[in-house]
Order: C-alpha cells, then structure tokens, then sequence
C-alpha cells in the first residue's frame, strides 16, 4: 500500500478496539492524522499520556470535524447519541462507520442522524480479548483475524466500502461482506450465545463456591478456566450485546436448551454411544477452526496476554 487509505480519521471511544485501530493505523501508514475521543477525562488523559491518537479532543463532534472517516468505537448501546451528536460536524463526502459487535441495531440508531452525502458503512472486527480500556490495545490484534463489513443498505456508495475494506485488510484483516441480520445470527452463535454460556457457568460455579469454600478456583483446570477468560469480559459492552441482539440470541439459547436435555438424557440412560458420537462431531469442528488458522494448538488457546 502507498500512502494513507484516509487522510484524516477520528476514533470516537478510546479502548481496546479504537486503540488497537490506532497502533495497526501507524503501523501501516494507513492514516495522515488520528484525532481521538472519549467520554471520560480520565481516559483522555490516559491516551495524551501513551501517545493514542495524533491529537486528543475534548468532544466528539471535535474529533470528528473535518476527518474522511469516522469510527464510532463505543457500546453498541451509545451509537446513536454519539452519531447525533458528531452529525453537524460531519464533512460532506466523509465515511462513517463503527465496530459495533452487533449490526442491525446500530444501523437502526445511527442512519437516521447522518445528513445527506456522508456514507455509512458499518464494520464488525472479529478481535478481542477480555480487557478493555485505552491501555489494552495492541497493533497485531487484527492480524489475520476477521473483518465484516456491512453495508447499511444496497445503494452505499461501493468506492466508501472499497476504501474501508482497504483500511482493514491493511491493519491485518481478512474482510467479508454481510447482510446486518445475517451477520447478527451468525454472530449469536459464534459468539453471543457462548459469551452468556461462559457467564452462566462461572455464575453456577461462584454458587458452588460458597458450598466448597475455594476449591473452585483452586482446581480450576483448562475448561473452567476457559470460561472465566470469556466470562471477564467488559460488562457494559456485553449487556449492550444482548439487549440489541435479543432475537437471535434467544433463538440460540433455544437451541441450546433443546440440545442440552438431549445430551442430559443420554448420560442418565447411560447411552455412551450418543454421548461419543456427539463429541466425535464437535471435535472435527475444533480442528476445522484450527486449520483456518482462526486458532493456535497452544494450551492457552495462543491468548496469552499481550501488552502494547
Ligand atoms: P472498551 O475498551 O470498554 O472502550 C469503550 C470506549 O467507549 C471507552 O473509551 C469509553 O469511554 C467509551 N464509552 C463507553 N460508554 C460510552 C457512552 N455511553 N458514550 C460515549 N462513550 C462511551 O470497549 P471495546 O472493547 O473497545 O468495545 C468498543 C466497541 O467494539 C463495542 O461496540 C463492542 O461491541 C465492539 N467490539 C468489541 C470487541 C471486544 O472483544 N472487546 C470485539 C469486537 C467489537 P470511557 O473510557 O471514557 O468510559
């Protein structure tokens, strides 16, 4: 790539996703200037300290004014306001988009406040970890993982999508395109559903706690262990999740049950071969994530921590 995909982009939100976009940003040479935003001064603070973004601002609508693109990097639940108040300062021509874990809901908050001739193309990394905040960013985070883009409707000028695509894949991405309510269920299995899964397993277990004292966490071995990984994730951002993508989850979570009294009744009528048959299936699906490259052998699933 030769020089900056944008000239001017402002990240509005300042934690791990806006970060790691920040370090993959000025790894690439992807951008002229970052301007940055975040609600509290503490964060602000924090990223003037550690040299996120060009240029801290001190309101959203600041950060926004004049940028080629606009990432909205906040709680799937603080899209809209945010998009409303950044919409007069909008340039004519300008992209907007977001990394929202969910799609049609932000795209229902945040079309309606965007004037005439700016594009929106919302975007869904498929990156994470359990931390958050402006400290927890890191520029490989994207490498190799994916990125779905979705445009908000078929007429989204294909120039803005190109141009976007071009900025993910340089911060590492691999980028697909997807329908908003597509997008919404395949992510309610892939990751939704297994976040409330993990939650409820480590709530089940802090039950249990109280019953063994600390044997929970003293022997907690790889699985449970897993599930509290998943289960430290930022609370704010996950409640958000689910209250924005009900349907689909519930429809999961539905499955889920029916799958789970089926499996309940095999152990007690002692069918082990429904029980082997069963295990046999989702280990194949395992393998097949491991030679997409989307995960790694290691004992800790390759996520060791990683600091900037
Ligand atoms: P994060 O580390 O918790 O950072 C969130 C940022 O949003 C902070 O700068 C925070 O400001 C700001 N913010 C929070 N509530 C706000 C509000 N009501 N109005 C304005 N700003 C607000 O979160 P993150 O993990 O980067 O997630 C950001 C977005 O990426 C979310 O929409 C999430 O669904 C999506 N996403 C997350 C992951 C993941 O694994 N974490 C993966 C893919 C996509 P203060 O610091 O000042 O409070």
């Amino acid at each position: 790539m030769s020089g900056p995909v944008y000239e001017r982009v402002a990240l509005i939100g300042l934690g791990l996703i806006a970060s790691s976009m920040f370090w993959a940003m000025k790894r690439g040479g992807l951008a002229g200037e970052v301007t940055g935003y975040a609600r509290s001064e503490e964060t602000r603070d924090t990223a003037r300290r550690i040299g996120l973004c060009d240029r801290v601002c001190d309101s959203a609508a600041e950060a926004a004014e004049g940028a080629d693109l606009i990432v909205l990097c906040v709680p799937v639940g603080a899209m809209g306001a945010v998009a409303e108040e950044i919409a007069p300062a909008l340039k004519p021509g300008a992209t907007v988009s977001d990394v929202g874990s969910v799609k049609r809901s932000v795209i229902n908050a945040v079309a309606p406040h965007l004037p005439e001739g700016v594009h929106f193309v919302p975007a869904h990394p498929l990156a994470g970890t359990e931390h958050s905040g402006p400290e927890s960013g890191f520029a490989e985070l994207y490498d190799n993982r994916w990125c779905i883009v979705v445009p908000a409707d078929a007429d989204t000028d294909p120039e803005a999508v190109a141009r976007l695509r071009a900025l993910w894949e340089g911060m590492g991405a691999n980028v697909d395109e997807m329908d908003a309510d597509h997008h919404d269920l395949v992510l309610a299995v892939t990751s939704h559903a297994p976040h409330l899964i993990a939650y409820t397993m480590v709530g089940v277990a802090d039950h249990l706690r109280r019953v063994t004292e600390s044997e929970v966490i003293k022997y907690s071995a790889a699985g449970f262990r897993d599930f509290t990984r998943i289960a430290a994730s930022d609370p704010t951002m996950w409640r958000d999740v689910f209250l924005n993508n009900k349907e689909a989850t519930l429809d999961i979570l539905g499955r889920f049950t029916e799958e789970l009294f089926v499996l309940q009744r095999a152990i007690r009528m002692g069918d082990g071969d429904h029980l082997h048959e069963y295990f046999t299936r989702t280990r194949a699906i395992r393998r097949g994530i491991i030679e997409a490259g989307q995960d790694t052998e290691a004992p800790d699933f390759g996520r060791a921590a990683k600091t900037p």
